[in-house]
């Protein structure tokens, strides 16, 4: 191609907004020339690298719009760590199914016990699957659904929110909030109801929800609707109780029993 009709070509091909193609071609074309490829080759190439670079953009905005912490990811996740049942759970929470379903996550277990590691794991692979996924404090999240309120943008908040897929809420419980906080996130939890998923960890068990919801009518509701359609990951190694089952079981091995 001549010298003068790159820059022709270049501006073309920008404003069928493939910039791939635009920034590629010429050098992709030496190298045609040099190894004797195809028209075919040529242009199956530039398709190749516009594709690539799209879906590398793509997951790029989405992990940027995820918040998920950077570090969290499943490579520096010890799954070794986890009971025979949660690996279990976990592997095929990793397909990113449950999304289509609408299904919900769970995570239970005490402080340091690695339920927002493994939801953040878990998240990172959703992002690189294409997936959209937002992790948020339960107690931010609380804060930005009173803000939204107080400015009448509550409705716009939640649509917000329905753009992601996931939205993971770490730590439900971990501060004791006002009933009309609560009150806030109950209405978050009916709105993507069946619509889209919640993933969730608590160091609380259903049996101190009350201490959240602060009447038992809205905890039960809460419960009702996180429940009917989901995944219970319990991550306590051993809870006293069963440590001590444990004891009287001499024989046995295995955390499972
Ligand atoms: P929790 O949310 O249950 O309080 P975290 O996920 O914050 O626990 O885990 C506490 C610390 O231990 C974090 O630094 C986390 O990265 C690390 N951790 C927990 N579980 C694992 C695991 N299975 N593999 C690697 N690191 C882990
Ligand atoms: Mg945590």
């Amino acid at each position: 191609m001549t010298e003068d009709l790159k820059p022709h070509l270049k501006n073309l091909l920008r404003q069928l907004q493939l910039s791939t193609f635009a920034e590629n071609f010429a050098q992709q074309a030496a190298l045609a020339a040099n190894e004797g490829w195809s028209y075919d080759t040529y242009l199956l190439n530039l398709c190749q690298l516009e594709i690539d670079s799209r879906r590398q953009r793509k997951i790029e905005n989405l992990l940027h719009a995820s918040k998920l912490p950077r570090e969290k990811t499943l490579t520096t996740f010890d799954r070794t760590r986890l009971k025979k049942n949660a690996a279990q759970q976990f592997a095929s929470l990793m397909t990113g199914d449950f999304l289509n379903h609408k299904e919900n996550i769970l995570v239970f277990g005490n402080p340091g016990t690695g339920k927002t590691h493994l939801l953040a794991a878990l998240g990172h692979e959703l992002v690189h699957q294409g997936r959209s996924v937002y992790f948020v404090p339960s107690v931010l999240l609380v804060q930005k659904l009173l803000r939204a309120k107080i400015d009448l943008a509550l409705e716009k908040e939640l649509k917000r929110l329905d753009r992601f897929e996931a939205l993971i809420i770490d730590d439900i419980g971990y501060v004791q909030q006002s009933r009309e906080e609560m009150e806030l996130l109950f209405s978050l939890l009916a709105h993507r109801y069946e619509h889209r998923s919640v993933l969730l960890t608590s160091n609380l068990v259903f049996s101190q929800w009350e201490k959240i919801f602060k009447d038992p009518m809205t905890t039960a509701a809460a419960i009702d609707r996180l429940v009917h359609h989901s995944t219970i990951l319990e991550l306590n190694l051993y809870s006293y109780r069963m440590e001590a089952a444990q004891k009287k079981k001499p024989a046995s091995h295995d955390p499972e029993n």
